[in-house]
């Protein structure tokens, strides 16, 4: 493993880290929202429009080659990231486009009446919309896996409802609200022995676990790259070879296709075929920028930093009389979810930012898990290596200080 890093001096990239909000130096707890991000990001964003702009894969000029080289080599580092080859990395503009992706190419073709297509309760809007819309139009149904009062995933429950009619399992790596970690490898081993394809949100994985794809046993792995440093716009979805080979394109333009008459169009190689159109250049080279960044920290040190980081905060808000914190998995990523009694989650998260603390309120995009709660909204602290003790301590003392305001 490389050495530790100097937790303060990685600080000291993330230029907004700096700014005064509302007069007090910024507490930054939304990383779960999007990150923020490195100079090194904005450095590689800000180059390639200085000295290399153009579009890729359509000139042969020198800044031409220059940024399709510099596209498909952030794409290269991206797959060597998870641990994938690269052409099975389709570039997209996050999670949420990856998810229909799979939805409308691999799901809408395959899925009829009949069938069912199997959620859980801890998904992110984007993981449940997309697979409604497929129901709707092919009569298929949805099922949903319960969670436990801690908020793991029922392995239980999984089990008993991987029943035969099940084509499809769609669910989270990380929870956004809970923090759960799901046990994705011993998931998709159930799924796979029932022959069920599976779907993996990761959007809140890569930023805090080094992932390897392979290992987990998935069909296909979405993420966004907003939340792993990157800028927004961009992402990936990763799919098993034979899912790329089979699936039509979802949608049609340039840079998808190898040859185009009236009569009949010949698509291009996956993951071009999936890439219709001039993509988020700047963006994928950015979020190369990123993956460079993440890998010279190192992933165990990112996540032994986020976890000690997370044992501070969940001591400390213990101490609030009438904080109650959602989800309580053991080995959890360092998101906490919490509402104080009395107070109304908008209420507190608006005196928070008043002392100059970001954090998010509100359903998290996650209705049916707040209404499992029986919860409108909660607040939620999300933090990332970049924040510190002192901000978690800020964080607590104006918790206690707003709950006497709204008491
Ligand atoms: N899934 C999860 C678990 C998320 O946290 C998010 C972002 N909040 C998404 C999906 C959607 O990601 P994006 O908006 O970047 O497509």
């Amino acid at each position: 493993m490389s050495a530790r890093p100097d937790w303060l001096r990685v600080r000291a990239d993330f230029p907004v880290l700096t700014r005064q909000v509302h007069g007090k130096p910024l507490v930054y707890l939304d990383s779960a929202n999007t990150s923020q991000k490195p100079q090194a990001v904005i450095r590689a964003v800000d180059d390639f429009y200085r000295e290399h702009n153009a579009n890729v894969s359509r000139a042969v000029h020198a800044l031409g080659s220059e940024a399709t080289e510099a596209y498909e080599g952030a794409r290269a580092r991206l797959a060597r990231f998870i641990n994938v080859p690269a052409d099975e990395l389709v570039l997209t503009s996050g999670t949420t486009f990856g998810i229909n992706l799979v939805a409308y190419s691999w799901a809408l073709p395959r899925l009829s009446a009949g069938d069912t297509i199997l959620l859980t309760r801890m998904e992110h809007h984007a993981n449940i919309v997309p697979w409604q819309i497929v129901a709707e139009r092919t009569g298929a149904s949805i099922k949903v896996v319960d969670i436990t009062p801690a908020g793991e995933l029922d392995l239980d429950d999984l089990r008993a409802k991987l029943t035969g009619d099940v084509k499809l399992l769609a669910f989270t790596h990380v929870s956004n609200v809970l923090g759960t970690v799901n046990p994705v490898a011993v998931i998709c081993r159930e799924a796979r022995k029932r022959g069920v394809v599976t779907v993996v949100d990761g959007s809140q994985a890569l930023p805090h676990l080094a992932v390897d794809i392979p290992s987990l046993g998935c069909d296909f792995y979405a993420f966004t790259g907003h939340k792993m440093l990157g800028p927004t716009g961009t992402g990936g979805l990763w799919a098993r070879r034979q899912h790329l080979r089979e699936m039509p394109p979802f949608l049609g333009g340039g840079e998808m296709i190898r040859e185009v008459r009236f009569e009949k169009t010949v698509y291009n190689d996956p993951p071009h075929k999936f890439e219709a159109g001039t993509p988020n250049i700047a963006g994928v080279i950015g979020l190369g920028a990123a993956v460079d960044y993440l890998e010279t920290l190192g992933m165990d040190h990112i996540h032994a930093r986020e976890q000690a980081l997370l044992r501070i905060a969940e001591e400390r808000l213990a101490e609030i009389p009438g904080l109650r914190i959602f989800g309580q998995a053991p080995g959890k990523a360092a998101v906490i979810s919490f509402l104080v009694d009395g107070a109304h989650a908008h209420d507190l998260a608006t005196l928070l930012d008043l002392e100059g603390i970001a954090v998010r309120s509100g359903h998290h995009c996650a209705h049916p898990l707040m209404a499992h709660f029986g919860v409108a909204a909660t607040c939620r602290a999300s933090l990332a290596f970049y924040n510190t003790h002192v901000e978690i301590e800020r964080l607590a003392e104006a918790i206690t200080k707003a709950r006497t305001l709204l008491a």
